[in-house]
């Protein structure tokens, strides 16, 4: 019967299936005491700060819906074809001019009718005396607009579909390149993306990531009807960067928190570049060397990426100089409050004015090789209090934690989030 439920699942889905066996698999071989702790985990449609106990049973539920809106095989199904009106529609299946009109003045949601598009589908319950009683139109996978006849009235509404979400697990190794490891760990580009984004703050991605680095994280995939409409938020994740740890636990907030409840969002990117662009681009470091003969000691740090990458603020700040000279060719300077400066130069192209507030992540210019450099680079500089320190080892300030009065829920998020991804790193080790 499982596995009857299982074919009618999608193929992603049936994968978390897959996973959440092994993980039962992997329960009956813990040792009892570990059992009991790791029965408590939550897995199903994980909602934090909301408890879900883990069981096939429940997973086979999900995919047969309770709440669907009308039995599809009652109504004509109609899809809309270019050049269709709601009247040409209507009356192609017999249905008056009067239905018509009175079913566009059904009411301010009936307005919808009027922006119906090729694609779109119309579901029309026709009565034997030829009466439309209902009509159905999906807006979006999860609202439909119903029209409905009542004392010879019609009445519209939008009703909304529940979503259900369930957890699913990926994990992955760097031995090319992140952007490979996501994708072989069936991720999905921006999810690539948000994983980036999440340890932006901590990890270099635009020159830090090495083989043998590795990512594992809990994400939420979406249903409606059983049908897989999309994923959700990645709701916990680690990442291995030369060997430190970084875990990031998403609270009820939307944001991402670390396990002792200290916010993943800090004052300054770890770098400067556009880590979407960048880690998309598959650009492998490695192969440039910009800056073969340096000219004076040499107090930044060069990021070698194609020309034009976008270089964004690594804090926010305003512009305190954005200028050229033969040096430093296209430059941007930002002072971030009274005690750090930073300094982006060789630009192709600046993207701010003197004088501008920015914003961290704030793209300001294009990567180039303008003014004294061999090769096409960004050169970055990180000053405090006018000292150049080194941006990637250099102390930050300490991001803010988590409100006190939820820092309980959280703690006890964090720790069962953490079960969970170390559940799945010890089932991929027993799929090995
Ligand atoms: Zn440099």
């Amino acid at each position: 019967m499982l596995n009857n439920t299982i074919k009618h699942i999608p193929k992603k889905h049936r994968f978390a299936i897959g996973a959440l066996m092994a993980i039962m698999l992997v329960l009956f071989l813990l040792p009892s005491e570990e059992v009991k702790a790791s029965r408590n985990i939550k897995v199903m449609q994980l909602e934090p700060g909301v408890k879900y106990e883990l069981s096939i049973p429940d997973i086979a539920s999900k995919v047969e819906l309770d709440d669907t809106f009308f039995e599809a095989d009652d109504y004509i199904s109609h899809k809309v074809k270019r050049g269709d009106t709601l009247a040409s529609i209507f009356k192609k299946h017999k249905l008056s001019a009067q239905t018509t009109y009175k079913v566009s003045k059904a009411g301010d949601d009936a307005k919808q009718l009027r922006r119906i598009k090729p694609g779109d589908m119309l579901y029309l319950h026709i009565d034997e005396a030829g009466q439309l009683t209902s009509l159905q139109y999906p807006l979006t996978n999860t609202e439909t607009l119903q029209i409905a006849l009542s004392d010879n009235q019609y009445i519209s509404s939008v009703t909304t579909k529940n979503v259900e979400k369930i957890v699913a697990f990926g994990q992955g190794t760097i031995k090319s390149s992140f952007w490979h490891a996501g994708i072989e760990a069936g991720l999905s580009d921006n999810q690539i993306m948000e994983l980036a984004g999440i340890f932006g703050w901590d990890i270099d991605f635009a020159q830090e990531i090495r083989n043998g680095d590795s990512f594992n994280l809990a994400y939420e995939e979406l249903f409606v009807d059983g049908e897989f409409i999309g994923f959700g938020d990645i709701v916990a994740a680690e990442f291995v960067n030369q060997g430190d740890t970084f875990t990031a636990i998403q609270y009820t907030d939307g944001n991402y928190y670390t396990p002792e409840g200290r916010s993943m969002r800090k004052s300054f990117l770890r770098a400067p570049i556009n880590f979407k662009y960048y880690v998309s681009s598959n650009f492998n470091p490695k192969r440039f060397h910009p800056v073969q003969k340096r000219i004076k000691p040499h107090r930044g740090v060069d990021y070698a990426a194609p020309i034009g990458t976008p270089v964004v603020a690594s804090g926010d700040g305003k512009v305190i100089e954005a200028g050229y000279n033969r040096f430093n060719g296209n430059y941007v300077f930002i002072q971030h409050g009274e005690k750090y400066t930073t300094k982006y130069l060789h630009f192709k192209r600046k993207a701010v004015k003197k004088g501008q507030w920015v914003k961290q992540g704030q793209t300001i210019g294009y990567l180039g090789r303008s003014g004294m450099v061999t090769g096409a680079h960004l050169h970055y500089e990180f000053l405090v209090n006018g000292v150049h320190r080194n941006p990637r080892t250099v102390e930050l300030p300490k991001a803010k934690p988590i409100k006190a009065s939820e820092k309980d829920e959280f703690l006890l998020l964090a720790r069962k989030q953490q079960d969970l991804l170390n559940n799945n790193k010890r089932i991929m080790l027993a799929m090995q």
